[in-house]
């Protein structure tokens, strides 16, 4: 028999306060979408350089049960992100947009114990740990933080390197651009 056939699938509410507290313990699963502003995630916040309108992100979770031979059956979670923020472009040191779109599975385990044993090289699902009081907002936001680049930057292009950054390379490029001193000397003595 399909788990998933006989078990009630319950709707996440968008509220953010309300995925705070979500019961992975009970016989059910959830759909939901919602946005999360960038104000709704505290550590999120702080990296943000500046927010404009707009920023933040939209989130898609389903859960469902998977057959597991010789165990109970394994909840899985699904997760899609996609939305924007700005941080601070480490080329010319301005804001610059971050898109992120990004699909996350994971399977919900009974104990941190449980977690640390999973095989850290599935590289399909990670696991998390089930309580009838879930944070999945702090999941959401893990996620966003996990997915940031190392080194935000513009596009290749777009931006110039600031001065304090890369003075020096940005000295040593001038020097190569302008003219050798030598040959404009000697046009000089040419031309007299
Ligand atoms: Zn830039």
């Amino acid at each position: 028999m399909n788990r998933n056939q006989v078990l009630p699938q319950v709707q996440l509410s968008a509220e953010p306060s309300a995925l705070k507290k979500v019961d992975f313990c009970a016989p059910q699963s959830y759909q939901g979408a919602g946005f999360l502003a960038i104000d709704d995630m505290p550590r999120l916040a702080k990296e943000a350089s500046s927010i404009a309108s707009g920023d933040g992100f939209t989130w898609h979770i389903q859960t469902h049960f998977e057959d597991s031979p010789g165990s109970e059956p394994h909840q899985i979670l699904e997760m899609d992100l996609k939305g924007c923020l700005h941080l601070v472009c480490q080329r010319c040191l301005q804001d610059c947009t971050v898109d992120l779109d990004e699909k996350r599975r994971f399977v919900l385990v009974a104990s941190e114990a449980e977690a640390d044993a999973y095989p850290l090289e599935d590289e399909e699902q990670e696991p998390l740990v089930a309580s009838q009081h879930f944070n999945l907002l702090e999941t959401i936001e893990d996620e966003v933080l996990l997915s940031l680049p190392l080194i935000p930057k513009h596009p290749d292009g777009f931006c110039e390197p600031h001065a304090t950054v890369f003075g020096l390379e940005e000295g040593d490029e001038g020097m190569e651009e302008r003219e050798n001193p030598f040959n404009i000397l000697k046009n000089m003595k040419k031309n007299s």
